[in-house]
């Protein structure tokens, strides 16, 4: 756990019982750990019966619409007089799945502004100091296990609802992959536990990955077919879109989810990555990798990004060619490192 200015578990706890306002905002461009945790603190809060809302910068992905009440979350795109207002009149904010303010997109402002409470649940490295209580841990799988742990360390003997349940069990299923990285013995515990409320994991696990349609199987084989390169060399595999296929193609937000990791589960590869040039001039950048090579610091140093050691993410301000073309320029530099590196080996 981070060692910063803080509040224990109990005194924060004791400050979460005289407050009734709450906020929780996940962090732009929301994921199932982003979603599934916010609205899984939200229905514990609820339980507790706190006047609690879910805020957000942006839209919820479709792929997460079954989970319960989504449909109560406040976006600031659409709404943002209500959102401000939910902001700066609430007693205590929760930040979940990121650890710097920025991340929360334009609410950022409003946070730093409000004079509430705040607290930080997340499993992001180099968690900036905006925050009165750190619930931080970056070896979690997820910032549901953290949901989880928190709770748990809060409520002795607490039942968890299926509500909650499926809401963090979300989280920690997309933040592993279906439960293949990031993951230490006690996140099958947790596991386990939210599945002894009763819940479904296949309905959860089929509402997540069973949800192509034949246009993105399309998308998927002309990515695979027309937009691949492999870099033997680098041990590195990735696919680039640029402004005009997004154009041609009618590419949405969401679209190209998980397209990353057709390039990382090439036989013998250490780095995946795509590149999506969204805006013109723009392109976002995705990372995967294996073992012990960080991306999130390549994404840092040369992307101006971030992430985890395994799955980062950064943007470079000119069209795709021109990322990708950074990208090879700073390949040779790792080679050693991603020539040596085992497959399966941790640390
Ligand atoms: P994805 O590739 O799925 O968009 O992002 C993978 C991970 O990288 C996310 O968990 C997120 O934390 C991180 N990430 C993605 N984009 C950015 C970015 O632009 N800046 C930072 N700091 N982190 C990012
Ligand atoms: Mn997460």
């Amino acid at each position: 756990m981070q060692d910063l200015k803080t509040l224990t578990i109990p005194e924060f706890k004791q400050a979460l019982t005289k407050t009734d306002k709450i906020v929780i905002i996940p962090h732009k461009n929301p994921d199932g750990d982003a979603i599934g945790s916010s609205l899984g603190l939200y229905h514990y809060l609820k339980e507790l019966n706190k006047d609690c809302t879910v805020v957000i910068n942006d839209a919820v992905p479709e792929f997460l619409k079954f989970l319960p009440n989504i449909d109560k979350i406040q976006i600031f795109e659409e709404n943002p007089e209500l959102c401000s207002k939910l902001v700066a009149e609430a007693e205590l904010i929760f930040c979940l799945d990121y650890a710097q303010t920025h991340r929360s997109g334009a609410l950022e402002s409003h946070i730093l502004s409000s004079k509430a409470l705040k607290a930080v649940v997340d499993h992001h490295p180099g968690p900036d100091d905006n925050f009165d209580f750190y619930h931080h841990e970056v070896a979690s799988s997820s910032t549901c296990e953290l949901i989880y742990d928190l709770i748990s360390k809060m409520e002795k003997d607490y039942s968890f609802s299926k509500q909650v349940a499926v809401c963090l069990y979300t989280g920690l299923v997309t933040d592993t992959g279906c439960f293949k990285h990031a993951l230490r013995p006690h996140t099958f515990i947790v596991a386990s536990e939210l599945l002894k409320s009763g819940i479904s994991y296949e309905m959860i696990v089929s509402n997540i990955y069973d949800v192509n349609t034949p246009e993105r199987l399309k998308l998927i084989g002309f990515a695979l077919n027309e937009r691949m390169v492999v870099l033997p060399e680098y041990r590195t595999a990735y696919i680039s879109m640029s402004y005009e296929d997004s154009e041609r193609l009618g590419l949405k937000k969401g679209d190209t989810e998980g397209l990353v990791n057709y390039a990382l589960s090439i036989q013998n590869m250490v780095i995946g990555a795509f590149f999506h040039e969204r805006e013109k001039g723009k392109t976002k950048i995705s990372l995967r990798s294996k073992g012990t090579f960080a991306v999130n610091e390549l994404s840092g140093k040369y992307f101006g990004g971030g992430g985890h050691r395994n799955a980062a993410g950064g943007e470079f301000p000119e069209d795709s060619n021109a990322a990708v073309a950074k990208f090879i320029e700073v390949l040779p530099q790792y080679k050693t490192e991603l020539a040596s590196l085992e497959i399966g080996k941790r640390d």
